[in-house]
């Protein structure tokens, strides 16, 4: 249920909280550094005990002292029907802000926007405002409206007077042109989140195929946002984050815990297992028996846990 902290590129020393369990989500999309989605869901419903959740999240700020809890889990965090709940249960308890990393695509629903305006900063995912290129990237659940989804996170906007931000990713041949750059910035305009960032697929995707943009692409998408939002609030998260992550008790099963939500750099292992005094080797072959595997993305080694492996009959889709 909960892992780390780790140095987040965004929010700081960020405490993990992982609220769905079993790769459940509204979207396959894929660039996913999880894998593909096994259980592509839009119903909410139960996944922990509220008050177990509660109680594992603040022990472990209590012992880790992170700088900020992130709702960041296997899936998308919205499919909880117990979110609120569980916001309300942390942020009674302790001081430090609560995030959330959704994908957005319940906003239409007002049981969903009620818990994510209890959130001090809540991160929504608009990669493109484009149907076709919507379907091709983010894979959505069949009951899903783009339009329902665009509007919702407008009306959300409105409501919410807490820290919102957007996460956009960029996909080398798939939400790559300067048309789609321009009608995603005139609808961030509407929007008006206090920081857009630019992500790029740094980890090992869902889909072998999947590449970062060429840099004249992300300049396009920074300059088309930077002149809805102004400059300063449009930032590309272009490198992956430095130094290990924190670990408190039983290295593996903490690593473990990490790899549910994303794959780790093996140099962030071997900073870890240097600052723990242990062996990279002996502990990288105790993760391969529990189904760690290593994978080679742009050049670096990164350890990942996959409930599916890439077909190697995955291809690209026609344009
Ligand atoms: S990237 Fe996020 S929204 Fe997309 S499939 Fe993965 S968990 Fe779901």
């Amino acid at each position: 249920m909960v892992f780390g902290p780790v140095p987040s590129r965004r929010l700081g020393l960020s405490l993990g909280v992982n609220n769905v369990y079993d790769k459940h989500c509204t979207y396959s999309c894929v660039y996913c550094q999880v894998g593909r989605t096994t259980n592509l869901s839009v119903r909410r419903r139960e996944y922990y005990e509220p008050d177990a959740l509660v109680d594992e999240v603040v022990r472990a700020v209590r012992e880790r002292a992170p700088e900020v809890i992130t709702f960041v889990p296997n899936g998308e965090p919205t499919l909880d029907a117990n979110l609120g709940l569980e916001a309300r249960g942390i942020k009674e308890k302790v001081f430090q802000p609560l995030a959330i990393m959704s994908n957005g695509s319940l906003l239409w629903r007002e049981d969903v926007v009620g818990d994510l305006l209890l959130f001090d900063i809540v991160s929504v995912k608009v990669d493109t405002v484009w149907e076709k290129t919507w379907r091709r990237l983010n894979r959505p659940h069949p009951f899903l409206r783009l339009d329902d989804i665009l509007e919702g996170i407008i009306l959300f906007s409105r409501r919410y007077s807490g820290n919102l931000i957007s996460e956009h990713m960029l996909v080398e041949g798939l939400n790559s042109n300067r048309e789609e750059a321009k009608d995603l910035a005139s609808y961030m305009e509407e929007v008006s989140p206090r920081a857009a960032y630019i992500t790029l697929p740094l980890r090992p995707p869902a889909e072998a195929w999947v590449k970062p943009p060429s840099r004249g692409v992300v300049e396009v998408f920074k300059e088309a946002l930077s002149s809805s939002l102004g400059p300063d609030r449009v930032y590309v998260l272009g490198g992956l984050e430095r130094g290990p992550p924190k670990v408190e008790g039983d290295p593996v099963a903490e690593i473990l815990k990490i790899l549910e939500v994303h794959p780790l750099r093996m140099d962030q292992l071997e900073a870890l297992c240097s600052t723990m005094g242990l062996e990279p080797s002996s502990m990288l072959r105790e993760l391969r028996d529990r189904g760690v595997d290593v994978e080679v993305f742009l050049g670096r080694k990164f350890l990942v846990l996959r409930r599916r492996k890439f077909s190697p009959r995955s291809s690209r889709p026609s344009p």
